[in-house]
C-alpha cells in the first residue's frame, strides 16, 4: 500500500542512528535497477515507522510524494490495541530491538529478548537521559541495552546526551 511521505512519522531514534553510506547506495542501486524499494517500508497504524527509514529517506530526496509501506499489526495491537499497554516496558524493549536491529545502542553486540535465555546478551530498557537526572520513560529516551553497557552507563550523562536533552526539550 502506498502511504503518504507527509504521513508517516519517524522515531527520534532513527535520527540518532542515521544508516551507514554504503547501505544507503545498495538501497539507492536496487531502486534504479528495479524502479521500486526492495521491500516496502513498515509503519504502525498511526504512521510510526519501524522499519524502512532508508526508504523513507531516498524518497524523501527523490521527490516522491509517497511510499510502499506495511502495516505491522503486531506491533500496533501491543501497543494502541489498549490504552493500559502503552506504558508496557516489553513492548517498548521489543520497538527499540526492532529499530535497533537487535544490536546493543552502545557496543553492537547482537542481543536477545527472551528473558530466559543468557543474562549477559539480553536486552535491557536504558534511560539516555538517566531516571534519577530527570530523564522521563518515553520512547525518544529509552535505547535498548545488554547489561554490561547498562550497568557501566550508571547515571553519567556525557556530552552529547545532554545536548541532545537540550535540543529535544525545546524541540
Ligand atoms: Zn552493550
Amino acid at each position: 500500500m502506498l502511504i503518504k511521505i507527509s504521513s508517516i512519522r519517524i522515531p527520534e531514534i532513527f535520527y540518532r542512528k542515521p544508516p551507514r553510506q554504503v547501505k544507503i547506495e545498495e538501497y539507492m542501486q536496487y531502486f534504479n535497477e528495479h524502479g521500486c524499494f526492495q521491500k516496502p517500508a513498515t509503519i504502525t497504524q498511526r504512521g510510526l515507522l519501524t522499519d524502512g527509514f532508508i526508504n523513507y529517506l531516498l524518497a524523501c530526496e527523490m521527490g516522491m510524494d509517497s511510499v510502499e509501506c506495511t502495516i505491522n499489526t503486531e506491533v500496533v495491537s501491543r501497543r494502541f490495541g489498549k490504552n493500559k499497554r502503552i506504558h508496557n516496558k516489553d513492548y517498548k524493549r521489543r520497538a527499540l530491538y526492532i529499530s535497533q536491529g537487535g544490536l546493543c545502542a552502545c557496543c553492537g553486540k547482537q542481543l536477545h529478548l527472551d528473558p530466559d535465555g543468557d543474562k549477559a546478551t539480553y536486552m535491557t530498557l536504558d534511560h539516555i537521559f538517566p531516571l534519577s537526572r530527570g530523564g522521563i520513560s518515553s520512547m525518544e529516551n529509552l535505547q535498548g541495552v545488554c547489561r554490561k553497557c547498562n550497568e557501566e552507563k550508571g547515571n553519567q550523562i556525557d556530552d552529547d546526551i545532554i545536548e541532545y536533552a537540550m535540543r529535544t526539550a525545546f524541540a
